[in-house]
Parts: C-alpha cells; structure tokens; sequence
C-alpha cells in the first residue's frame, strides 16, 4: 500500500490550495472513498480533509428556496423539519439509504460524487473494467449484469449511479454549487453526471481540485407533493435496482406541473421529460400513467440479467405517480 500525505484544511480557500496537486482528493465522511482505496481501486497521494469546513448548514434562502451544505450529513438532511416538510422526496430518499451508520458519516457533497457499486469495478480480481483501467474492456457487457443500466449506457460501460439522494435532487431541479481555483460555479444536478459515452472513467463534470460547497433547492409548486419509491432486492442497505423520484402541482384534479426522475437504471439520474409531458396540464387518467410508464422507458436497452427491470421500471413510474397523487389530493382535502 503506497503511503499518502493527509491534511485537514482550515477553509474553503485553504482547501483548493491543497488540491492543486495532481492526485490529490477531498474527503469528508470517507464512506465510499476509503473502501475503495483499501481495495486499491482509488490511489490519491493526498487527502484533504474537508469535513470541518463550516460547510454544514441547512438554511433557508431569501427567496423561500434551500442551501444545504456541502458537509450536511446524509442523517442531517433526511431528518431536517424543513426538509421533511417542503422536500419530501428529498428526505424519503436519504433515509431509504445506507445504513444509519452510514448516513451519519456520509455527506451531501460525497453522495453527489460517489462511484457505481458495478462488482467489476469494485472487486480489482476483474481484469476488465473501462470506469477503473481506461482501455481494458468491460467485464460486465458480457458477464453477470444484473444491476446494470439499461438506459443511455455505451460499449464502454453500463454501470449505473448508486445515489438515491441524487436522483431526488434531479426531481427538484437542484443546482450544485462548486468553487475552485477559477473561482466559483453552478450546475443543475441534471447535468452534474455524466453519461459513459467514451470516458466511463469520468463520472461528473467536476474540473480537478473543485470542491462541492453546496446543493440549492428552488422553492416550487411541486416540491412539497413528492414521493420516493425505490426498489431493491431487501428492505434496508441495499442499493436501488430501480427508484422513481416524482413531485407534483395538482391543481383541480389536473397536474399543473410535475417532475419524475429514476434511479438505478443509467450512469446519472435520468429525468424522463418526454413522461412528464404526457401528463402536465391533464387529469391523470390510469391511460395517461400507463403511457407515461412507457415513455419513461422508451429506449431501454437491456443485456443478458437486467432485462426485468425495464418491466420493473415502467411499473414503479405508474405506482409512484398513484402514490404521490393519492397523498397530494388526500392532503388538500385535509386542508380544505
Ligand atoms: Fe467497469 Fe463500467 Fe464495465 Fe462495470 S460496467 S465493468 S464499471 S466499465
């Protein structure tokens, strides 16, 4: 194991100075990052540590809208009242996560840039793999892949994105805030991660030594009805084989606004625009959630393991949408 040099950082500013070196890594809660540096697979000659910034705020901005910070742990925000009460979706989707362990140490800004849990990038036994060794192959095209993407994967990668708390992000049009020696910059969450293409190495479009400072969250109609459903193979620490994030304005019956996005089936969460139109503005029939189902799979291609998750896909889209919609129209009853 190669020795590596371990700084904590006083500041924002101090901590982009200490990344300026090739190689080196901010870490925070270290949940994903020092398992794969045990494994080998990560390789920094530096970490700064990052984790005592006062980074872990969760405010509430001028305009009605939310600024989480980087460092807010996974816990912090999934059991914060504000949160709980205008975000809902957002707060089902980190506590359906990890383990209570986990979502203590894990933080908003390392869930955002953490690795696909694909086995053959995380197991080094496995010669083959595009995402850890640019080049080598990929192992899973042709081998056991049953968790793996089945939309806007390439023939050089089919991983998907493990983060539940990223796909509700992409439901509530977040943008992440990053600064770096180049000074600072935003970036809606949807296009925050990348898909494969030719470079399944590179996950997001963070340039090297920018630090994720915050996640902010615009006050809308739809955020306060929304609903996390995530499927997986047991009831708690496991990852999504298939999670629909929707929010929705429902106004008289018709669904004035809406967002839906899935986890668990491509490289980034995959907002599904095409589903989402079939049903804005228009009482949502079982006709129209059944059309939107299919539209937000339109496209999937599957491989040898994974071909039931389209099904499953399709099928989670529609119970969300019934559930949210259920609880929405429950709700303003209760208030009328
Ligand atoms: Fe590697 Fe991606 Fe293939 Fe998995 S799917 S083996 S991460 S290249």
């Amino acid at each position: 194991m190669q020795s590596i040099f371990y700084e904590r950082a006083r500041d924002v500013n101090h901590a982009i100075e200490l990344a300026r070196e090739p190689g080196a890594k901010f870490i925070g809660g270290g949940t994903n990052l020092l398992d794969l540096y045990k494994s080998g697979i990560e390789k920094p000659v530096r970490l700064v540590d990052v984790s005592r910034l006062a980074l872990s705020a969760i405010e509430e901005l001028p305009d009605g809208g939310l600024r989480i910070g980087a460092m807010a742990s996974n816990t912090a925000v999934g059991t914060d009242p504000l949160v709980r009460r205008r975000y809902r979706v957002l707060s089902e989707a980190l506590l359906n996560g990890a383990t209570t362990q986990l979502r203590n140490m894990a933080t908003v800004g390392g869930n955002l840039l953490q690795r696909t849990r694909c086995y053959y990038f995380t197991d080094p036994a496995f010669a083959r793999c595009n995402k850890r060794d640019p080049g080598s192959g990929c192992d899973a095209i042709d081998g056991h892949n049953r968790i793996h993407a089945i939309l806007g994967a390439s023939p050089q990668c089919i991983a998907t994105h493990p983060s539940d708390m990223a796909v509700a992000l992409a439901a509530l049009d977040a943008v992440v805030h990053l600064q770096g020696a180049d000074g600072e910059r935003q970036v809606p969450l949807v296009d925050f991660h990348r898909l494969p293409e030719d470079r399944p190495d590179v996950d997001t479009v963070v340039k090297p030594g920018e630090l994720i400072t915050a996640v902010e969250l615009p006050l809308t109609p739809f955020a306060r009805n929304s609903h996390y459903l995530k499927v997986r193979d047991r009831a708690s620490y496991a990852f999504a084989l298939v999670s629909v994030a929707v929010a929705v304005d429902l106004d008289g019956g018709k669904l004035r606004d809406l967002r839906i996005a899935l986890g668990g089936v491509a490289h980034k969460p995959w907002r599904v625009p095409d589903a989402e139109a079939i049903l804005r503005g228009q009482a949502p029939s079982a006709e129209l959630l059944a059309r939107a189902g299919e539209a937000a799979v339109a496209g999937a291609q599957a491989y040898a393991h994974n071909g039931f998750k389209v099904e499953l896909a399709r099928r989670a889209v529609v119970r969300a949408l019934q559930t949210v919609i259920r609880k929405a129209g429950a709700e303003k009853g209760t208030a009328a």
